[in-house]
């Protein structure tokens, strides 16, 4: 019988190669939770998703009514339960505005929409979650969380969530930051990105042994091309794709990171817990695990899945038990 698997933001980038790929596979009915249902729809056909293999829902992950509205729609659904696999990959990340934009809730909107969003979903789940055998929740990570990489680490700026004074103040407007400086939007998706990294250790320590379900996160090498960047000017679009692939050897192209992100969900080996998967070498390799269960590509060396480490920041287990006790308080689950 085929596995229920949920992917937030599956209407572009990542998230919707990755649903394309499971629900090609056949052993996936993949629940697509999307903020927009008509785009959803409309891509699900354009990628050539199968009928029948796929439903389209509605999430706004600006809004935590949203989020508790989602959680008790896919409980309606009586086929649709327990969920096997959460992917939590919706983001957004907007380096260039100069003032922040809010949530419904109030929240800075790259932390409350890549992180409180996801924080109150993940923790609405796990108990519908336990019930299914072999259970998979990923929350799609980036090295720029990482400050240990060349993208994370030298590149500024840096995530810092200080003593997360902005979070003990209560995280909403006026207050944008995680540390309760000043807004700053390049910081505040790496910011956003280091509590997802760090929700997963959390989620691991208090619920793993409980639940069996399995918590991960991922890196899957920089998509230079998705419209993530829809917000850096033209020249960067054109010449970050064309730096990241020839210089950097970091680039991999959407429908192989879409791959990447279904083979934690898919590969029957990937049922470890607490940890942070990556790929090495370059795209366009053999991997050992490939949609259709035959090996891909034409040789080389790379495009292995290992087990990646976090940052010392993201290890940091006083901060993370914190950041956590704080954003429990910030979603209403405490
Ligand atoms: P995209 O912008 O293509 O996709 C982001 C998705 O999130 C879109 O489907 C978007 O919906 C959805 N989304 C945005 N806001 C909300 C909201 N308020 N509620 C619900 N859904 C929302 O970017 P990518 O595919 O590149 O990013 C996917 C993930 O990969 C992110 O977690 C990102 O941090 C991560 N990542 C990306 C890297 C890269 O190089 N691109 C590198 C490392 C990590 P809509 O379709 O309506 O716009």
């Amino acid at each position: 019988s085929r596995k229920l698997t949920v992917i937030t933001g599956a209407s572009s980038g990542l998230g919707l190669n990755c649903a394309a790929c499971l629900a090609k596979t056949g052993r996936h009915f993949v629940v697509m939770a999307v903020r927009d249902v008509e785009k959803g729809k409309r891509v699900a056909k354009e990628f050539g998703m199968p009928e029948g293999s796929y439903v389209v829902m509605k999430l706004e992950l600006g809004s935590l009514q949203s989020v508790r509205d989602f959680v008790s729609n896919l409980k309606a659904f009586k086929s649709i339960r327990p969920v096997d696999n959460l992917i939590c990959n919706a983001a957004v990340y907007k380096p260039t505005d100069p003032e922040p934009a809010w949530t419904d809730d109030g929240f800075e909107q790259s932390m409350g929409i890549n992180h409180f969003g996801h924080f109150l979903l993940t923790n609405l789940m796990v108990d519908d979650m336990a019930k299914a055998k072999g259970a998979r929740m990923c929350i799609v990570g980036s090295i720029t969380g990482n400050t240990n990489t060349v993208g994370g680490g030298l590149v500024y700026p840096q995530a810092d969530l200080g003593k997360l004074q902005g979070f003990e103040s209560g995280a909403r407007e006026p207050i944008s930051m995680a540390d309760g400086k000043p807004f700053f939007g390049a910081k505040a998706y790496k910011d956003s990105k280091v509590c997802n990294m760090m929700t997963v250790s959390e989620l691991h320590r208090r619920y793993h042994d409980s639940t069996g379900i399995a918590f991960s996160s991922m890196y899957p090498g920089c998509i230079a091309d998705t419209p993530l960047f829809r917000e850096k000017r033209p020249w960067f679009r054109k010449a970050f794709p064309w730096f990241m692939k020839y210089v950097t050897g970091g680039y991999v192209g959407m429908e192989e990171a879409g791959e990447r992100l279904a083979q934690v969900v898919d590969d029957p080996e990937c049922t470890k817990s607490d940890v942070y998967w990556s790929w090495n070498g370059g795209a366009q390799q053999v991997g050992r695990w490939s949609p259709d269960g035959k090996p891909r590509g034409a040789g080389g060396s790379g495009g292995e899945i290992f087990e990646n480490a976090q940052s010392d920041a993201v290890r940091d287990r006083e901060t993370a038990s914190k950041m956590w006790d704080l954003s429990a308080k910030a979603v209403g689950l405490t």
